[in-house]
């Protein structure tokens, strides 16, 4: 019984059992009501001068039995709470039957739910099911028309529900046929209103820099699913995985064997290590503690079987016993001897992908349909290709001086090898030459390699094996370590040749996968006059200055390096896209539409607006200002790391949509 007696003067309730049923029509069913003539009512009174509430009538003999099972079974009190219409959604969606559903929902709360009632909600949520698949489908199709090199498959289960979406753009794909060897696999949740999980593959290339290699968004997470998912990876993907680098899950662990029975499994060694503080802390007393960790941290860096094994029988008893039982059977995907022998090209653990999927956050959230969440992975998938245009241009064009701590003649080659390997090889190669520098006059060849005899006669050895040494720098970058450079340089050899360097880490290689646009082309001046189209495209490092226009089309495209100023527009319309790293004004614009798409690293100025449309999109890392705007409207869309400054608009409509990581700010804004 609610009660608003600010509103009411008084109040006479009735049990919901008063009075009778009429029937409408002459249907002869025999109609079940619960109106059956009880007499039990109260009556209450508001009494201002007493300030309280007062029983004036009241019958409480009810003429039926009062019992919470009969209650419960009124429609006002069936009515589902949200939560419970997206449990029974839920189940219905798993293809739980109805009567199921129906017990279980009763159960657990306390609502006698008809089948009926449960019915109702399936039909809705197929109904739904059925335009969010159409969508889905959508989407995806228009991703596969609009980029070639794309695909995607959607498995149905046996009870028409989405078993998994898996899907790659051709820029995925084209990095997982570049960097094939190691993939980063994991799992995100809560970025949709279904609940769920979106695995997420990914790949370094040569550069150390993480790229997504294929999305999929799975119904669950049983080996079953995922072994359907990595069936759909390996026969989308002609490509030889070496090693799948995943956090400590049973199901992901059993699928991998199971699709894909010759990948070696690392275990992400971040996991394993917080993994073993909390078990310390649960199977070890106080005493224990620390020594059993330490243990512990020595078998994850174990350097050989010895240590390994004497490091687990000095563990307390219980805990050797979990260890035993949980970690030593996999002992292969942790224990550094034996993962130093695993191509992983130094990365040991998942950090890249839980980099990505902590972003993979702020896009989306766990209100987001699948068709919204698909559309903003593909979307950011767009914006990563044109960063990469970003990134080709650096790798061409910028020199990258590097400060080496060493001697002209071994400083000297760091800059020969900054010609052919990544930026990350030349750092890694750096820190080996000058460690190389600093013991140079000690070296003394012996037959097995060599020893290094320091300022305090300490000898230190040295043994390489045909020239290979058996360092974890060797070993996992492939790279020549400066102990083999140490031979080299005391026998004469030059220390470093490009035929030994793995192809991954090549700049031809890197710079190969990175260019999806080839810029070239040179333009000067531009002056330009009434209702003409004038289409600058492909400019590196170049002015472009256009002036004076009326009712004309400018567009300007894929401009690298350059300046471009448009001025005095009237009714013209103005389209900036895909300009890389390039500043472009535009001043005094009347009654004309601007357009700023896909830019990257690049400062547009839109000054003197009147009643003008300014549409930005898809901005990265770049700074757009409009300026003085007066009855026009500004759009801004799908900004990552941009700065936005709309200033002085007066009767202007400003919209900023899914701006990532940007700054917006609306100033002196009227109406
Ligand atoms: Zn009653
Ligand atoms: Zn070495």
């Amino acid at each position: 019984m609610a009660l608003v007696m600010t509103q009411f003067e008084q109040c006479d309730d009735l049990c919901i059992h008063q009075g009778t049923f009429q029937t409408r029509g002459c249907e002869k069913r025999e109609t079940s009501s619960h109106k059956i003539g009880c007499q039990a009512r109260f009556k209450l009174v508001c009494k201002r001068e007493k300030n309280a509430l007062v029983i004036t009538q009241a019958n409480i003999v009810h003429s039926h039995s009062l019992v919470q099972q009969e209650a419960c079974h009124y429609s006002d009190d069936r009515i589902p709470s949200v939560e419970e219409r997206d449990e029974v959604a839920k189940l219905v969606q798993l293809g739980v039957p109805a009567s199921k559903i129906q017990d279980h929902m009763s159960q657990t709360s306390g609502k006698a739910f008809k089948r009926v009632d449960i019915h109702n909600i399936a039909s809705r949520v197929k109904q739904n099911q059925q335009s969010v698949e159409a969508d889905t489908w959508a989407v995806l199709q228009k991703m596969t028309q609009a980029d070639a090199g794309s695909h995607f498959s959607i498995l149905i289960a046996e009870n028409s529900t989405v078993d998994l979406i898996f899907f790659q753009t051709s820029n995925m794909r084209r990095f997982l046929q570049s960097y094939p060897s190691v993939i980063f696999m994991d799992g995100t949740y809560c970025i949709n209103n279904l609940g769920y999980p979106v695995y997420v593959f990914m790949c370094v290339d040569g550069d150390l820099k993480g790229h997504v290699v294929a999305y999929a968004i799975v119904r669950d997470e049983t080996k079953v699913t995922l072994a359907h998912l990595l069936e759909q990876f390996v026969s989308k993907n002609n490509v030889e995985v070496d090693t799948f680098v995943v956090d400590k899950d049973a199901a992901e662990i059993a699928a991998i064997k199971q699709v894909m029975p010759g990948v070696k499994i690392l275990l992400c060694r971040f996991h394993v290590a917080s993994t073993f503080k909390d078990a310390t802390n649960k199977y070890c007393n106080r005493s224990e503690k620390t020594e059993a960790h330490s243990l512990l941290m020595k078998m994850l860096y174990s350097d050989s079987e010895e240590t390994f094994f004497s490091c687990l029988q000095a563990l307390p008893l219980n805990f050797k016993t979990y260890i035993n039982k949980n970690w030593l059977t996999i002992k292969q995907s942790w224990a550094q001897h034996e993962t130093k022998h695993l191509t992983t090209w130094g990365s040991f653990t998942n950090n890249v992908v839980e980099r990505h999927n902590r972003m993979l956050k702020t896009i989306s959230h766990h209100n987001k349909s699948l068709p919204a969440l698909l559309k903003a992975l593909i979307a950011l998938n767009d914006s990563e290709t044109r960063k990469q245009l970003h990134k080709l241009y650096e790798l061409n064009l910028k020199v990258r001086p590097t400060f080496v701590k060493a001697p002209m003649h071994l400083a000297s080659i760091v800059g020969d090898m900054a010609k052919v390997v990544t930026p990350a090889a030349v750092a890694m190669l750096k820190k080996q030459i000058e460690e190389l520098a600093k013991v140079e006059d000690q070296i003394m060849l012996c037959e097995t390699g060599f020893s290094i005899v320091d300022a305090h006669q300490q000898v230190k050895m040295y043994s390489l094996e045909d020239g290979n040494c058996n360092c974890l720098f060797h070993l996992n970058r492939g790279l020549p370590c400066w102990h083999m450079m140490a031979v080299r340089l005391k026998t004469g050899m030059s220390l470093f040749s490009l035929e030994e360097v793995p192809p991954r880490w090549l700049l031809k290689n890197l710079m190969n996968c990175l260019s999806t646009v080839i810029v070239n082309g040179d333009i000067g001046n531009w002056e330009v006059v009434q209702a003409s189209k004038v289409v600058v495209e492909s400019c590196v490092d170049s002015d472009v200055v256009v002036e004076s226009c009326v009712d004309s089309d400018v567009a300007v495209e894929s401009v690298v390096d350059s300046d471009v100023a448009v001025e005095s527009c009237v009714d013209s319309d103005v389209a900036v896209e895909s300009c890389v790293d390039t500043e472009v004004v535009v001043e005094s614009v009347v009654d004309s539409d601007v357009a700023v798409e896909s830019c990257v690293d690049t400062e547009v100025v839109v000054e003197s607006v009147v009643d003008s449309d300014v549409a930005v999109e898809s901005c990265v890392d770049s700074e757009v200002v409009v300026e003085s705007v007066v009855d026009s409207e500004v759009v801004v869309e799908s900004c990552v790391d941009s700065e936005v400054v709309v200033e002085s608009g007066v009767d202007s409509e400003v919209v900023v949509e899914s701006g990532v990581d940007s700054e917006v700010v609306v100033e002196s804004g009227r109406q």
